[in-house]
């Protein structure tokens, strides 16, 4: 795993330091000696994490972290502020300011290099959302001043926290510190149910193994993304990277100062709130953007997205890809004779015809009235034709069963496929092909499956 760092320090020898540290473990470094090239940096280059210095002549390593975390170009790249050594108020200072973590100077290298890697993990985690909720807006999915209000809104809602300690004076401390804020549920050794919104375990108790606690929350699918607080003993640096690399968030020095242990917590939950939120808006917005309300199958939108990429590998000598398009034959009369909501019921009983009939790597969609299409990634001509003939036995195969079983109506479907041929193929010209066939297929009787193969190549 490689991530590209800024290192920000007005020190020359400081920033080499770090940056010869950090290049032999192949990261990407990128420099900046004062907060105004911090910053400028950050927005145009925008690294994964970002080394900050607090201890700088002009503008201070606080107010930069302020600035980065202010702007919506900055503000998801973590920070990891470098402070003197014992200088607890700056670190408090720096949660203040929105810094997700902090290093002491001198700084050890394997502290470093775990910190490093374990806000990358995080960061992969951040992107993915980014991107998907980027795709979201772009298909009209997300609509973005509302998922910032539900940000806002569950920001500063009480949390659910389990403390796994069985230290009795440790947990005392604990639950006094955050029950004024939090929900708080106290274990002297590892106990299942609940779904908290964080978890601080102990990796120095005796009753049980912290590290053990951390691995399994880390790979249980319910768990997977529960924030995970580990308090450890600073004179043991083994054990803080060993619960770091096992994927805890963060880590708390065993004695616990309490001004510390909340703002870190408030850290935590903010982002565990950031990231479920996102996610929520995103399965809602992306699922209604691309669904077809009537049918429940992909929309011509979805169809469009994914048929695009496809067909250019295959142009580029990738797997090739096959579409069906599947029509209703004589739809009009069922509305003229049943009315239009048992129309409704035939379509909805088609789409679940095709979706039974579909690999599960094939994209069944409604293109809209009766039409539909299925892109069949990996199919060729002679596949997709043999698909279409089964569809089209299913269909007509059985009566479709309407109005609670008081009618049984015959249907019949024409269906044209097309599989992708050659370097010139687009989306448009498969999509045409197929219909060519559909319009064949009408034409000569409908029931019936017409394959289209291209153009011969021109010479
Ligand atoms: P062909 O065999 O040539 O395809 O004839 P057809 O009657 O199926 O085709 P045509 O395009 O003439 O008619 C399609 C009808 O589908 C007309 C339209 O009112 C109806 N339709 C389109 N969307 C819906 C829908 O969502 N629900 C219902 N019930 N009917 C729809
Ligand atoms: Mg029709
Ligand atoms: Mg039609």
């Amino acid at each position: 795993m490689s991530a590209r760092v800024l290192i920000v320090d007005d020190v020359e020898a400081n920033v080499r330091l770090l940056e010869a540290k950090l290049t032999l473990e192949y990261f990407d470094v990128l420099t900046a000696s004062n907060g105004e090239e911090a910053l400028r940096k950050a927005e145009r280059e925008r690294p994964d994490i970002i080394l900050l210095d607090v201890m700088m002549p002009g503008m201070d390593g606080y107010e930069v972290c302020r600035r980065l975390k202010a702007s919506s170009a900055t503000r998801h790249i973590p920070v990891i502020l470098v402070t003197a050594l014992d200088g607890r108020s700056e670190r408090l200072l720096g949660l203040d300011a929105g810094a997700e973590d902090f290093l002491t100077k001198p700084i050890d290298p394997i502290q470093l290099i775990a910190r490093v890697k374990s806000l990358s993990r995080l960061k992969i985690v951040i992107d993915e959302l980014r991107t998907r909720e980027a795709a979201g807006e772009q298909l009209g999915a997300i609509d973005e001043r509302r998922s910032a209000d539900a940000l806002l809104a569950a920001a500063d809602a009480p949390a659910r926290v389990l403390v796994v300690d069985d230290n009795q004076r440790e947990a005392a401390l604990l639950r006094r510190t955050l029950a004024e804020t939090h929900n708080v549920a106290v274990h002297d050794e590892p106990a299942g149910g609940g779904s908290p919104d964080l978890l601080i375990v102990s990796v120095l108790a005796k009753g049980f193994d912290g590290f053990r606690v951390i691995a399994k929350m880390r790979s249980a699918e319910p768990t997977r993304h529960l924030p995970i607080l580990a308090i450890t003993d600073p004179d043991d640096p083994e054990k803080t990277i060993r619960a770091l690399e096992l994927g805890a968030h963060d880590v708390i020095y065993r004695p616990i100062d309490s001004e510390e242990l909340a703002a870190r917590v408030r850290t935590l939950v903010k982002r565990k709130r950031y990231m479920d939120a996102l996610r929520a808006t995103l399965d809602r917005g992306l699922e209604l953007a691309v669904t077809d309300q009537l049918t429940g199958l992909f929309n011509r939108r979805y169809l469009s997205a994914h048929l695009e990429p496809m067909v250019l590998r295959a142009s580029c000598g990738g797997d090739s890809v096959a579409v069906l398009v599947a029509d209703i034959d004589h739809f009009k009369r069922v509305n003229d004779t049943y009315g239009h909501d048992v129309g409704d019921e035939v379509l909805k009983e088609f789409a679940a015809r095709i979706a039974t009939n579909c690999r599960p790597t094939d994209i069944p969609c409604r293109l809209g009235g009766e039409e539909f299409a299925i892109v069949m990634p990996n199919a060729t001509g002679d596949v997709a034709c043999l698909a279409a003939e089964r569809l089209r036995c299913h269909v007509a195969g059985a009566p479709f069963v309407v109005r609670r079983g008081a009618e049984r109506l015959e249907v019949t479907v024409s269906i044209g496929v097309a599989a992708s041929e050659g370097r010139d193929e687009t989306a448009d010209t498969l999509l045409k092909r197929a219909d060519e066939g559909l319009y064949q297929a009408k034409r000569s009787g409908r029931n019936r499956v017409v394959g289209k193969a291209g153009a011969p190549p021109a010479r």
